[in-house]
């Protein structure tokens, strides 16, 4: 057999884990734009304030050195399937063919609702990304978090970490969603509140003006001025898609899959944060975005992938949950 995955994240690491397990002597090549091969992305925030982070992070990519004849095409994107023709196009030209493909591709940042388009902001999304902030932050003073959710929490608690001084400015609706479960927006303030963050509460920033190259000037809507030399942003996530349309795989807010997360073409699959499930308890079509879910998931495809018939049931506990295998407001 002839396995393709898009995307090594935890859902595309767990998927080939499983199908080399189940059919050792298929072929399995993984695509995936990142230039770094697997890593733990719920450490990056923690890879700029402890260096001992990345070391942890090689014994990851040792774990994968076991699973021989698996092609590894990184740097390289997929840029259309093409269903019919079971075949994935690819930016450096090429195609390559499968009978099983995983879409395994996680989700993008949303920078476009802020309106901050030709402002020097910067997000954290990937290893590179996490290099890059260590080494335009080094000697940053004080930083803005512009956004929400658990991703302004992990930027905050990153920078308030490393001994900056942080305001964190949330728009309305933004602070903390409430399909975050099992913790409140009440108790997120208070722990922020607590660590001594500044956090300005449903206010937009209306206008930033570059002071010099290296520091900014933000004024928020209730006219607060804040001038800081880092803007990080903190924006909704979209499942990744953009290659997939036009291909014939059913989409709506992600990958539509059923319980054995095979979407409605028999031999493509999908897993992690880009795959909305069908949940066989409430009937209801889910996206579970978080580490645990998306390694379930993929192990769950996996499976099925290699011809067994697994069947995944969404689990509310293994929303984003566990930081670093800390609950989020236990991490500071
Ligand atoms: C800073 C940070 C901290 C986090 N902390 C936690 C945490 O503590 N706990 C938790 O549960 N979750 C956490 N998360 C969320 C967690 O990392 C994700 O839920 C998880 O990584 C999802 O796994 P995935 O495999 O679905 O997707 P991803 O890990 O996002 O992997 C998808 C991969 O596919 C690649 N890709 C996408 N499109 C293409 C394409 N067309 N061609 C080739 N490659 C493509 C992407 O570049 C990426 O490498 C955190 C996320 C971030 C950014």
């Amino acid at each position: 057999m002839n396995h393709v995955i898009i995307g090594l994240g935890a859902a595309g690491r767990a998927a080939l884990t499983q199908i080399h397990k189940f059919e050792p002597s298929s072929k399995i090549t993984v695509i995936s734009e990142e230039a770094d091969p697997f890593y733990s992305r719920p450490y990056i925030g923690q890879m700029l304030i402890d260096p001992e982070v990345g070391k942890a992070d090689k014994s990851v990519e040792d774990n994968l050195r076991h699973v021989k004849d698996v092609e590894f095409r990184l740097s390289t994107r997929a840029t259309r399937v093409d269903a019919k023709g079971n075949a994935v196009e690819l930016s450096d030209g090429t195609k390559i063919n499968y009978n099983f493909l995983l879409i395994a591709s996680g989700t993008r940042f949303w920078p476009q609702e802020f309106g901050l388009e030709g402002v020097h902001t910067f997000m954290l999304k990937t290893r590179a990304d996490a290099l890059r902030l260590k080494r335009e932050s080094k000697d940053a003073k004080a930083v803005l978090v512009y956004g929400g959710g658990y991703q302004a929490l992990e930027l905050s608690r990153t920078f308030h970490g490393l001994g900056k001084k942080v305001r964190w400015i949330a728009p309305p609706g933004f602070f903390w969603p409430r399909q975050l479960p099992y913790i409140t927006a009440a108790q997120v303030k208070e722990k922020v509140d607590k660590a001594g963050l500044d956090l300005r509460l449903d206010r937009h920033v209306v206008n930033v003006v570059d002071l010099d190259g290296r520091r900014y000037l933000v004024t928020d809507d209730a006219g607060e001025n804040f001038e800081c030399d880092l803007i990080l942003l903190a924006p909704h996530e979209v499942p990744r898609l953009d290659f997939l349309v036009g291909s014939g795989v059913h989409l709506d807010r992600g990958v539509i899959v059923n319980e054995e997360l095979r979407t409605n073409i028999p031999n493509i699959f999908a897993a992690g944060d880009c795959a909305q499930v069908h949940d066989l308890n409430s009937g209801q079509s889910v996206i579970n975005f978080g580490w645990k879910s998306a390694t379930r998931q993929g192990m769950v495809a996996g499976e099925n992938m290699a011809g067994h018939d697994s069947v995944i049931i969404p689990s509310q506990d293994e929303y984003v949950l566990d930081l670093l295998g800390k609950k989020l407001v236990e991490r500071w």
